[in-house]
């Protein structure tokens, strides 16, 4: 053996657990008894826009369905990075965090107090402890009620925030419960500002306090338009909702004027949100903002319940994994004709001059990804703020996004970011993965999803391969940090956003390359279906990929998400023979794993494509021969990978004679 072999990839202790539960499945879908928890909040918020000051009661039930007695709950205080002395990856503003003034669970008043001191709270940085007097069973329903205050940040981590005390986003705001799963228990995971955010998924019922003349906008469904809204803007709002093109529901004239809004009553408006099945809820509020609508038409899908515990899938056949990758049926919704998606847009003409097309982008993403896809946007609407000062690309939220003004930049980059947060609306937003340990699976799929898009938008450029380029440098410069690395945990430099975005992006198109398009479709496509409002980790992921491809995957998940392995394959000797034909030798130069495919042109016309399938790499070989029969003439061209997908970082040594490529 010359050459590195890929280690087949193994399961967690946990995830082998899960598997045997039927938790999880060996075909990538959830298992028929996966089970997660639920939560419902009912929220009362109060917005101070002029001190950024918030006060709010929550009250939270928390639906215990684990197989799991628990003597705590964990509830992330995301403001608390805020707070001085929580740890942070680096430096923010100090707010204070949060105040929590009272906390009862299940009826019972609970203080502030050490472990050893029994039931009570205790915060630790971003997170808070609760210990109820009465253990939770599996089946019971914790109540907790919590009220809290908190000065917000002009920049939370570059994720929330305000601008100049006029617009407003509000994230990572309220008590939220931890996640508890199947793989780790309670996901213990601090918020430390650079890592994201793992998610259950609950149902909001939220009222929220501003001034008249303030405008809000949030995660869910606005329940009453006619006390917020002036008639005029309910009337804006209808005719968005069935147009293709710009309707401006407010402008400058409009703000000035004080007709946008409700009057209110004592100088307030109380604006009343419901949301179902989402991982947050966030909200935006502004008295200046310019806001654009218009409408997006996707397939209006109706998807069968997915009830895992149902007694079909207990009775069927699962002698072997083979057995039950092939009997799941790929899930497909009824399409009954389209449906409409309101699009709207918060901007200042002022400051953010590219956003007048803003509008446009939002529209074709939400279009363009509900058809990709083949996963309608399943909300009612979504909505893009431009937060100059908060944060300089862009952050997504359940149907909404906040972007930099993208102010002296080209047009096509605010296409890229709304593109790319719209994308997130898929995952990790109904695909609900872990942004904390795996980012590349959010963000790599993200990342896909936007190249995909602007290649309809502005085409004319294969962005694929321009994003791959610069992983590709990355990679041929040895600087990588693996993917399956915890976010936080990334050193300076490179390694974060390479095996997070630009990597898994493009390994996403050379498995797409690998796989045939057909194939490798229907596996993006059922990963989404089958977790749709669930969360996968990536060995589902892994799995789904690998029923589609009905083979096994290792040698590419190991090479490319498990090390930093480099692929390089190269066109070695072209021996021509007296009679004619020719022996042309591949060698593998690197040691990730790939199959190769050669391009041969003869001088007698032949044109043909050999491959070299991956199972002779990994018998150990690092070199393979193609004979050219001698009536095809003499070699002319070879070139390797002529597609232009596989991640090789070098592409000079894929020609022969060298320098005839490219
Ligand atoms: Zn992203």
């Amino acid at each position: 053996v010359v050459r590195a072999i890929p280690a087949a990839v193994g399961y967690s202790p946990e995830f082998d657990r899960a598997l045997q539960r039927g938790w999880r499945s060996e075909a990538g879908a959830p298992g028929h008894s996966y089970w997660q928890n639920w939560t419902d909040y009912e929220i009362e918020a109060r917005l101070d826009p002029e001190t950024a000051k918030l006060e709010g009661t929550v009250q939270i039930l928390y639906a215990h369905d684990a197989p799991a007695n628990l003597n705590s709950v964990l509830i992330h205080l995301h403001q608390n990075l805020h707070r001085e002395g929580s740890p942070r990856s680096s430096e923010q503003e100090i707010t204070g965090g949060v105040t929590i003034t009272r906390l009862a669970a299940d009826g019972e008043e609970l203080s502030e107090r050490p472990m050893e001191e029994g039931p009570g709270w205790e915060v630790d940085g971003t997170l808070m402890q609760v210990r109820p007097t009465i253990r939770l069973e599996p089946g019971d329903t914790l109540q907790l009620d919590i009220d809290w205050e908190m000065a917000l940040p002009q920049r939370g981590a570059g994720r929330m925030g305000h601008s100049n005390k006029e617009v407003y986003l509000i994230a990572y705001w309220f008590p939220k419960v931890g996640v508890f799963d199947d793989l780790h228990g309670w996901a213990a995971q601090p918020y430390l500002g650079n890592a994201e955010f793992y998610d259950d998924f609950g149902n909001y019922k939220v009222s929220i306090s501003v001034p008249s003349g303030w405008t809000v906008m949030a995660t869910g469904e606005l329940q009453n338009p006619e006390e917020v809204f002036s008639a005029i803007t309910l009337d804006q709002l209808d005719a968005a909702a069935v147009s293709d093109t710009l309707v401006v529901i407010a402008d400058a004239a409009s703000r000035g004027a004080g007709t946008v809004t409700a009057e209110g009553t004592d100088g307030w408006l109380n604006y009343r949100f419901s949301a179902e099945n989402v991982r947050d809820f966030v909200w935006t509020a502004s008295n200046v903002q310019r806001w654009d609508a218009t409408s997006a038409e996707v397939a209006n899908q109706i998807w069968p319940d997915v009830d895992t515990d149902s007694d079909d899938r207990e009775s069927e056949d699962r002698e072997s994994d083979d057995s039950e990758a092939q009997a799941l049926p790929i899930i497909q919704p009824v399409v009954d004709g389209t449906r409409r998606v309101l699009i709207h847009s918060f901007w200042r003409e002022d400051l953010a001059p590219l956003w007048a097309e803003q509008w446009r982008y939002g529209q074709q993403a939400v279009e363009f990804h509900s058809e990709y896809t083949a996963y309608s946007y399943p909300w009612s609407h979504m909505t893009s703020v431009e937060g100059q000062d908060i944060i300089e690309g862009g952050m997504e939220f359940p149907m909404m996004t906040v972007m930099g003004s993208y102010e002296g930049q080209e047009a096509s980059d605010l296409y890229n970011v709304t593109a790319h947060e719209i994308g997130h609306m898929w995952i990790p937003m109904i695909v609900g993965t872990d942004e904390k340990r795996h980012a590349w699976m959010d963000e790599g799929a993200t990342t896909f999803l936007e190249n995909q898009s602007k290649m309809e938008y502005w085409p004319g450029v294969d962005h694929h391969r321009v994003g791959a380029r610069s992983y590709l440098q990355v990679s041929e410069a040895r600087q990588e940090q693996a993917l399956m690395r915890h976010g936080d945990y990334y050193e300076p430099g490179p390694g974060y956003g390479v095996a997070s975005y630009l990597k898994p992006a493009a390994l996403m198109v050379a498995l797409r390359d690998v796989m045939g398009e057909e194939d490798w479709l229907k596996a993006y496509r059922a990963f989404i279906a089958e977790w749709s409002f669930k969360k996968p980790s990536p060995w589902d992921f892994f799995n789904t990929f690998e029923r589609f491809a009905e083979d096994d995957l290792d040698w590419f998940w190991t090479s490319f998400y498990y090390e930093t392995w480099v692929m390089d394959h190269a066109v070695g000797r072209v021996v021509s023979k007296p009679t004619g034909g020719a022996t042309v030798t591949i060698e593998d130069r690197g040691d990730a794993i790939f199959p190769a495919r050669v391009r041969i042109r003869t001088s007698n016309g032949m044109d043909f494509v050999h491959e070299i399938p991956v199972y002779h790499w990994l018998a150990g070989n690092d070199r393979y021969e193609i004979e050219v029969a001698p009536a095809a003439g003499a070699v002319v061209r070879v070139e390797l990978d002529p597609g232009g997908y596989a991640p090789d970082v070098d592409r000079q040594n894929n020609f022969w004679p060298r320098g005839s490529g490219e």
